[in-house]
């Protein structure tokens, strides 16, 4: 049992009441309109939760992420599009800048987040999903510039979001120098939104291509990481990892909220004359939803403190990677049982948990899939390097069968 200190009490209580007065009661109607929350987002910059993890010096509440990961469990109880929305007010494409940015450029996202633009982060391409390192996409110095050339997908806030970071393969006198984050802002030139993808849940961000035709952006426009541009795209996806925490966050908040929703429809319905809840068979059930409920919450509360001792400021890749895993295989089976438990009306529109149940589907896949994140895990017991490319492993020196 975990006390939270006064202050995370406080915090928590104010997402909560923010999610049940406004967040939760648009939920459905967002879903169907699949249109941007924006006076919800309103509420959660005008609340201090956009950009709450931007330091005090740069006008932020300097809050960790674990605070920060209470407050997304609270929001995606009742809208899991909120509780995303928190996680890239955040974490990811800010976190990277606020970490490895200069003065100007950590001053412009902290700008962007405290009034309450949830940025994009913009790495996966047609070409390279899960082999994100195949990315295409060029960035060319061309005198004091860079000229930004490609085409990115599945980017999430495509066409809402002002501020991008795009990963991109940067070539200099015709050299590859290696993949670094190019800082780009909505309505310049050469940045284009191409398609929406219909995408199955969490319908209130859209998800879109990003096209860069000839986009040409300053020279200060490159965030480069401390470790330099050969070895930068490891440091980048550092700060994913917090990233990855608040993703498994939405995951637990929607299962929540579906346990929740389960729970109660199991007291009120009744069938042979007596509550569902009286059914053994059901009972165990939720008995089960419960305890894997607590068990991704321990884990995804581990990983947000571990930022604090890993060195780096953000979570623990191995416990990152663990995290969201678990929690969003969770998700993932919590959200159908109580489906399940609702019988048809589970599976009717008129009612959120089917809304639950397409909202909790992508954390298995965006943001690095569960089978990626297995590698990871693996290459760490293992203490070796998990390469995927065919070739990858190299011979035994000598002896080797
Ligand atoms: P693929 O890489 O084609 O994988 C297909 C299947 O093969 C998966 O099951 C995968 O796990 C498996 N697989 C592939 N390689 C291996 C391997 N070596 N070992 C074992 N299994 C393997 N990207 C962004 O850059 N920015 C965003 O904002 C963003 N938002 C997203 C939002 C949503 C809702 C979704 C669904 C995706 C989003 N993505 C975003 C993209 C996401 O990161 C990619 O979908 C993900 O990395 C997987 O790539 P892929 O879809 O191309 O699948």
């Amino acid at each position: 049992w975990f006390d939270l200190s006064e202050d995370q009490a406080a915090l928590q209580t104010r997402a909560r009441r923010l999610a049940e007065d406004i967040a939760g009661p648009q939920a459905a109607e967002t879903d169907r309109t699949e249109t941007y929350p924006q006076p919800v987002v309103d509420a959660l910059t005008e609340a201090g939760f956009m950009g709450q993890t931007v330091p005090v010096a740069l006008g932020g509440r300097g809050a960790s992420y674990f605070d920060t990961v209470l407050v997304i469990e609270e929001l995606a109880r009742h809208c899991g599009v909120s509780g995303r929305i928190v996680v890239e007010g955040n974490m990811g494409a800010v976190g990277a800048i606020l970490a490895y940015g200069t003065e100007a450029q950590r001053r412009l996202a902290a700008e962007h987040v405290l009034s309450g633009d949830k940025p994009a982060i913009c790495i996966t391409e047609p070409g390279a999903g899960s082999a994100a390192t195949e990315m295409t996409t060029t960035a060319r110095r061309i005198g004091d510039e860079w000229v930004l050339d490609g085409k990115k997908h599945w980017i999430t806030g495509g066409g809402i979001s002002r501020l991008h970071l795009i990963f991109a393969r940067v070539v200099e006198d015709g050299e590859d120098k290696g993949v670094g984050g190019f800082i780009a802002l909505q309505g310049e030139a050469g940045l284009k939104i191409g398609e929406r993808e219909p995408a199955m849940g969490l319908r209130g961000i859209p998800e879109t291509e990003v096209i860069f035709d000839g986009l040409r952006l300053p020279a200060d426009r490159l965030l480069t990481p401390p470790a330099g541009l050969k070895r930068g795209f490891a440091q980048l996806m550092d700060a994913y990892n917090a990233q990855r925490v608040g993703a498994a966050t939405v995951a637990l908040g929607v299962a929540r909220g579906a346990f929740e929703t389960a729970r109660a429809y199991m007291k009120a319905r009744e069938q042979f004359g007596r509550p569902l809840a009286e059914f053994q068979g059901l009972q165990w059930m939720l008995a089960d939803m419960a305890m894997k409920i607590d068990a991704a919450r321990l884990m995804v509360w581990r990983a947000a403190l571990s930022a604090e001792a890993s060195g780096t400021g953000f979570p623990d890749p191995l416990l990152a990677a663990e995290a969201k895993i678990v929690t969003s295989e969770m998700a993932v089976e919590v959200t159908n049982a109580a489906l399940q438990l609702h019988g048809a009306a589970g599976y009717s529109r008129r009612n959120p948990i089917e809304r639950m149940v397409r909202d909790a589907r992508m954390f298995t896949i965006g943001g690095g899939t569960a089978q990626m994140l297995r590698n990871l895990v693996a290459g760490r017991i293992l203490e070796m390097k998990t390469p995927q490319i065919r070739g990858g492993y190299l011979p035994r020196a000598s002896g080797g069968a």
